[in-house]
């Protein structure tokens, strides 16, 4: 299984089992981070084997923290498609713009990749009982993975959030508690005082050492569908970074494997209402200050004030890549809604954002022409209907009556003749 050697603190160097129930380190706070045997990854991983394995992200195990394969809760997450986006490459004058597609899988949005790895190593470290913070997307996939586990979940849930997340996470079976705050700085020192006087293991993103190990995923999958070559660009909503740093994780492992031979430009996005990384990011700073207004944006699932840990791996990633940061407006994501849906594919707003941004970058003059980007589109927008919705008028009623149905029919269609 996976070459996993321990954990170590992104800021004091401490370093602790992998199997020790720790989140964040217990000298300093600081996010921990898996390291492996990359010389034993290299003598074990076979690209043939891991054909062989179907599509889930579990594929890649030697690369991933489980120890024992007996442990592993899967739903059949990630081994997403990527998609040719034609048209949006027609809009953009460029030839290769890619859709990496998380809106299908098990709970429709990226946050599988993650929850699947982190729920296994839990039942590997036998724990029964934990807790995380969502706006949505990451309780229901937490949910769901915690309810095949059979593990006992908290989930405390954005006032705000939609039905359809909402519905999803109770059916699942698990208990929820919303909670209202003004900035997300609430929430964080929460889930930290949790965490220290009750020690109460947690899955919200960083704090839990496991589950950006999951979003190295992306890398993999997006190399193999493109024949072992590496995109000039990869554009990421970003709500913590997590996927953005996961990642780019991915992209650095592939490399020290020798499976590829350069690394892409990382892009993180946020709303232009919560634009903590990119204020950071324009002024060249390692660290971001709390920024905007969560409840200022239709992204509910990247509004995030004030960025878990300063936003540090999300600007380390930023910066180590040559990348950038971006800020698009609710109107450019659901332009971006609107181009996804040409492409037959649905997305919620802020899993749109990667697109909106690709179109601001283009029209700036960042991209060139021969390059070849990826834009990751993160959630379904099945999970957040009504910001979709809002784009349109409703459509008209008829009763089945012929005269009525051609009445309407040449209102919204024009003249209407045979098929062929
Ligand atoms: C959680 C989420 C993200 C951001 O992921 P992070 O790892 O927190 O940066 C992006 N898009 C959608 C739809 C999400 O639910
Ligand atoms: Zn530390």
């Amino acid at each position: 299984m996976g070459c996993i050697l321990g954990l170590v603190c992104d800021d004091c160097q401490a370093t602790y089992s992998d199997l020790e129930p720790v989140n964040a380190c217990p000298k300093c706070g600081g996010f921990l981070d898996a390291v492996y045997d990359y010389e034993a990854i290299r003598s074990r991983l076979e690209l043939r084997d891991v054909q062989r394995r179907g599509r889930s992200i579990w594929r890649w195990r030697e690369l991933l923290p489980l120890k024992d394969e007996r442990h592993m809760v899967s739903l059949g997450e990630g081994g997403t498609p990527l998609h040719r986006c034609q048209k949006i490459g027609a809009k953009l004058g460029l030839p290769e713009v890619y859709v990496k597609d998380d809106t299908i899988g098990p709970t429709a949005s990226l946050k599988d990749r993650s929850f699947s790895i982190a729920v296994s190593k839990a039942v590997e470290m036998g724990i029964k009982q934990a807790l995380t913070y969502t706006s949505g997307n990451a309780g229901g996939s937490f949910a769901a993975y915690a309810a095949k586990a059979g593990m006992q979940a908290l989930i405390l849930v954005n006032e705000w959030t939609t039905d359809e997340k909402l519905a999803m996470i109770l059916v699942y079976g698990h208990q929820v508690i919303k909670v209202r705050f003004q900035t997300f700085a609430e929430v964080t020192e929460l889930l930290r005082r949790v965490n220290t006087e009750l020690n109460l293991y947690q899955f919200t993103n960083f704090i839990n050492p496991f589950r950006h190990e999951g979003m190295k995923t992306y890398a993999y999958e997006i190399c193999e569908a493109l024949n072992w070559s590496v995109p000039d660009w990869v554009i990421h909503p970003v709500g913590t970074g997590g996927g953005l740093f996961g990642d780019w994780k991915g992209f650095n492992e592939l490399r020290r494997l020798g499976l590829i031979a350069s690394l892409p430009k990382m892009v993180g996005v946020q709303p232009e209402a919560t634009p903590a990384i990119v204020i950071a990011y324009r002024e060249g700073r390692q660290v971001a200050a709390p920024a905007g207004d969560n409840r200022k944006t239709i992204a509910q699932s990247i509004a995030a004030d004030a960025p878990l840990g300063g936003g540090k791996r999300a600007l380390r990633a930023i910066y180590e890549s040559g990348g950038s940061a971006e800020a698009v407006s609710d109107e450019e994501m659901l332009e971006a809604i609107a181009w996804l849906g040409q492409e037959g594919i649905f997305a919620e707003p802020a899993a749109a954002s990667s697109v909106a941004a690709l179109k601001k970058m283009v029209e700036r003059g960042d991209v060139q022409r021969e390059e070849r980007v990826v834009c990751v589109v993160t959630a379904s927008g099945l999970k957040q209907p009504e910001a979709s919705l809002s784009m349109f008028s409703p459509p008209p009623v008829i009763n089945c009556d012929l005269d009525q149905f051609m009445t309407m029919a040449r209102r919204v269609w024009g003249e209407i003749g045979p098929t062929r």
